[in-house]
């Protein structure tokens, strides 16, 4: 009974109509006949005066022709003008009007001819122009939806409020969960990405983050643990939609399941691991056999052996850094790289390293700046990060210009900086050499000897003494090394 009335309600109810674009012309066919034969009732039965329907019948009118232009468009509008002349024509020819009266009447009939086609245009047209674009945003919608449900990641949609206005199948698979549309981000914990699957606090949740703040979030990863115990790794994005005027109106979630790639990375790790530290004990011991060796072939005199075997020691020397970088990075990786800190003079160290590494640089290596100053570090880190930025100056700067060093105190920390006048470094990679393995390459072509592990090691090591390491680089003028570390409370 209910659902009856309601459709009936819809049925007249223009407003309901709104977007439809199915335009009758029984029902304004029908109601205009049924009105004009009412009234006709009503002035010859009911009044007993013919003439009296007159203002009933124009404001009557007027109100079906401005409904049904508004229900059903020009047509609704024009059929119901159409019964309403052919209504009053009818009635000018039934009463007999003769002379004046029928002047007046037929007058009357085109006025209001005119005014009511007019008003069934003007309305009609409306009408249908408010149907076209709101069935364009539904289709847009549709589409968009369509889109959503097609990519091959998740992506959760939310407005303003953070109520979800889009939600894809491929989230319900990666969460484990259902989502229901119109539900609140604020109650759906699994959408919160805590560590380890829980909800950890309230701005964990991406989406929220985005709403609150009107900053995007990029590649985040979050580990959750699905209903079904089931660990996954996740990569979320997020960020805020805008309107013209610049306000947030919603926010989009974009969520990768990144499980795979995270645990074949785990195994890399893990063989790097392995292997670097198999690598390592062989190789100790051809040092030291090669040295046994180097000792007797000098005894013996033999020099063309001796240069030979310091070709080998040298290149044995090559490969067991290249096997510690890669037991760094592998510590790195896991958390396992262990500092001994201590207070010692890098003024020193600086020296020390630059007489050691003068001997095979075809640049004059040249401390043009080095106060007494004290660290409290790592000191063998320390000098890894030293070694590691001369010889990356010696490398990079073909021609035999001098490289500058210096050390010096500003604010609080210890800057030192290694300048050479080398190929230099384009400004787009010079974020880029701190990563991992990233090498600058020229077109892919690889042109110096190298694995890129070396800027990436030294940045860890002078992040975890709260310390920064940043380039001053132009392409082929040459490139600066800063590290600042922190000096410690009373410095000498
Ligand atoms: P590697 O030198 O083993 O390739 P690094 O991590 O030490 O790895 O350096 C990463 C990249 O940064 C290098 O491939 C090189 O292109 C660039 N780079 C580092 N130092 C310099 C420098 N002083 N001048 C020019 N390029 C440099």
């Amino acid at each position: 009974m209910e659902s009856a009335f309601n459709t009936i309600l819809r049925y007249i109810n223009p407003l309901a109509q709104l977007g439809k674009r199915s335009y009758s012309y029984r029902f304004p066919l029908f109601l205009s006949v049924v009105v004009a034969v009412l009234l006709e009732i009503y002035s010859n039965r009911i009044l007993n005066d013919p003439d009296a329907v007159g203002m009933y019948a124009i404001f009557l009118f007027i109100a079906l022709i401005i409904y049904f232009s508004f229900r059903d468009g020009v047509r609704g509008g024009f059929i119901t003008t159409v019964i309403t002349l052919s209504y009053y024509i009818y009635i000018i020819v039934s009463r007999n009007y003769t002379g004046e009266q029928l002047v007046r009447g037929v007058e009357t009939v085109l006025l209001l001819g005119v005014v009511y086609f007019v008003l069934a245009a003007t309305i009609g047209w409306l009408k249908q122009m408010i149907d076209r674009l709101i069935e364009r945003e539904v289709d847009e919608k549709r589409w968009l939806q369509a889109i959503i449900q097609q990519l091959p990641v998740g992506v959760v949609i939310t407005d303003k409020d953070g109520k979800i206005t889009h939600v894809n199948r491929q989230i319900e698979t990666l969460l484990g969960i259902k989502i229901p549309i119109g539900s609140r981000i604020s109650h759906q914990s699994l959408l919160k990405l805590g560590k380890q699957g829980k909800p950890e606090a309230s701005s964990q949740n991406p989406l929220e983050k985005v709403l609150t703040t009107g900053r995007a979030i990029i590649s985040h990863e979050f580990q959750i643990v699905r209903q079904n115990g089931k660990k996954v790794s996740l990569q979320v994005s997020a960020s805020p939609i805008h309107n013209k005027a610049g306000k947030v109106i919603a926010a989009a979630e974009i969520i990768h399941d990144i499980t795979s790639q995270k645990e074949l990375e785990a195994r890399k790790d893990d063989f790097v691991n392995m292997a670097s530290h198999e690598l390592k004990t062989p190789l100790t011991s051809m040092k030291l056999y090669v040295d046994s060796l180097a000792l007797r072939l000098k005894q013996a005199n033999d020099d063309k052996a001796v240069k030979t075997l310091e070709n080998i020691k040298h290149q044995t020397d090559r490969l067991q850094e290249l096997v510690n970088d890669l037991l760094d990075v592998s510590r790195i990786q896991t958390g396992k790289l262990t500092f001994t800190k201590m207070k010692f003079r890098v003024d020193e160290l600086l020296k020390e390293i630059v007489e050691e590494l003068q001997a095979s640089a075809k640049q004059k290596l040249v401390i043009t700046h080095s106060p007494a100053i004290s660290l409290f570090a790592d000191r063998f880190r320390m000098y890894q990060v030293i070694t590691n930025l001369i010889t990356n100056a010696m490398k990079y700067s073909p021609g035999e210009k001098d490289i500058l060093i210096r050390v010096k105190r500003e604010k609080g920390n210890a800057v030192l900086s290694v300048e050479d006048f080398g190929i230099g470094i384009a400004k787009e990679q010079q974020q880029k050499i701190f990563d991992k393995l990233y090498q600058v390459t020229d077109d892919n072509e690889k042109t110096f000897p190298g694995f890129g592990m070396g800027l990436y090691i030294t940045k860890q090591i002078i992040t975890h003494h709260r310390g920064s390491i940043r380039v001053v680089s132009e392409k082929g003028k040459g490139s600066t090394f800063y590290v600042s570390l922190p000096l410690p409370k009373k410095s000498v």
